[in-house]
């Protein structure tokens, strides 16, 4: 996590608030200092007096807290050309870290991920969760959990707070799921004291797609504060991103682009609506059109997946029509996103980015005939994320908690 806490500024005895509140702002102003360095950029406390604009009695007041809290530690620098007993410099504690979750149709995954925002260790394990309670796959995911919580002791890390990223729409306070029509939950309360016992921090729950444009946005050129993340699983999931922050709307329902409605007459589609994107685009649609299967046959959707693949390699006509067809209905569904939004990049995951070759060109296509007069500004990209991406999105925005808020911490 590179990106400087630009919110922070330098409070001064003169700031209004109490005392408590002023030292806050400053435990938030150094922390953000220290952790916007680059990794060969180890700060002493004079430099973060420096950057921070506060004198060097407050810094050195500060780092001693944010030492104790366990968020900081001190490292031995030799500077080019010096000799002699290294200088003291301050980095992010190595050994503090974040657990991401994800629970997605196909499959449960854990990581941990540092303060830096770097993914540590992960483990993702196939499971068909569609079917499954709730609490089913919690009690799969919390053995995952363990699993990297051992880890974690035998690498001498400390777990300080969780993130989980769940296929559909909820409610954080409440850890609710109110909608996964693709694990087929209707609100289901989530118990996740059981995946991550008494972690230091709060532990948040996230939509997946959102998930993955946060992780997304961290992969970005700072100059770019908009775009849009679509995540193409089973479900077609959308995340956007406006001047560099996550915008859900008044319900946390923004940017679901799998539901906008591309074939008024089409099929029946899970969230109870019809011609939904994902009728046309998500993994099961693009099977059954490839005549690989709808769902019902023994084969696994792994399986099926893995045909389609080689159906395309192969060059055969149904698949790399399926695929196409998928194109173009996504490049409907852009264009009317990039209308909405004011947005120009858009960023697409998951199954959308594996089958890029043959999705691409129907898509700039369709994007061609429906918005001739804005389809050369759009960037269409690739995103390199993965299956990793939502659980790491989900674990950064928490260590991004923390970051912000150290005194959480700080006794
Ligand atoms: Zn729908």
């Amino acid at each position: 996590m590179r990106q400087p806490v630009t919110t922070a500024r330098a409070a001064t005895p003169s700031a209004p608030g109490s005392v408590g509140d002023v030292r806050k702002a400053n435990l938030v102003r150094v922390l953000s200092v220290i952790a916007a360095a680059t990794e060969d950029q180890r700060l002493s406390r004079a430099d973060i007096a420096q950057l921070s604009q506060l004198t060097k009695a407050s810094v050195s007041s500060l780092v001693a807290d944010l030492l104790a809290a366990g968020l900081v530690i001190e490292i031995g620098v030799h500077r080019d050309g010096e000799r002699g007993r290294p200088s003291v410099g301050l980095i992010l504690n190595p050994t503090r870290c974040v657990m991401g979750m994800e629970i997605n149709v196909d499959y449960i995954a854990a990581g941990l991920v540092d303060l830096n925002g770097k993914l540590l260790a992960h483990e993702i394990l196939p499971r068909t969760n569609h079917g499954s309670t709730a609490s089913e796959v919690l009690t799969a995911l919390g053995e995952l959990s363990q699993t990297l919580q051992e880890a974690a002791r035998s690498q001498g890390l400390m777990i300080l707070g969780g993130g989980l990223a769940v296929p559909g729409l909820v409610q954080e306070d409440h850890f609710t799921v109110l909608q996964a029509p693709n694990l087929g939950w209707v609100e289901q309360n989530l118990d996740v004291a059981a995946l991550l016992p008494e972690p230091k921090t709060r532990f948040r729950l996230f939509n997946e797609a959102n998930a993955s444009a946060l992780a997304q946005q961290q992969l970005m050129d700072g100059q770019e504060r908009d775009f849009l993340f679509i995540s193409g699983e089973v479900g077609i999931g959308g995340g956007l991103i406006i001047d560099a922050e996550l915008f859900i709307g008044p319900q946390g329902h923004a940017g679901e682009l799998g539901h906008v409605v591309i074939e008024p007459d089409g099929k029946k589609c899970s969230c109870g609506g019809r011609g939904c994107l994902e009728t046309i685009a998500g993994q099961e649609a693009i099977l059954a059109t490839a005549g690989l299967g709808d769902g019902t046959d023994s084969a696994s959707r792994q399986e099926r997946i893995s045909q389609l693949y080689q159906a395309l390699q192969s060059g055969t006509e149904v698949a790399v029509n399926a695929v196409a067809e998928a194109g173009k209905s996504l490049g409907i569904a852009v264009t009317s996103a990039l209308r909405l939004y004011n947005v120009s990049t858009v960023v697409f995951g998951g199954h959308f980015a594996a089958l890029e070759q043959w999705l691409r060109p129907a898509m700039e296509s369709s994007l061609q005939d429906h918005a001739p007069s804005i389809a050369d500004q759009a960037r269409l990209l690739r995103s390199p994320l993965g299956q990793t991406g939502a659980l790491v999105g989900a674990a950064r925005s928490v260590v991004g908690d923390l970051l912000e808020a150290p005194y959480q911490l700080v006794d």
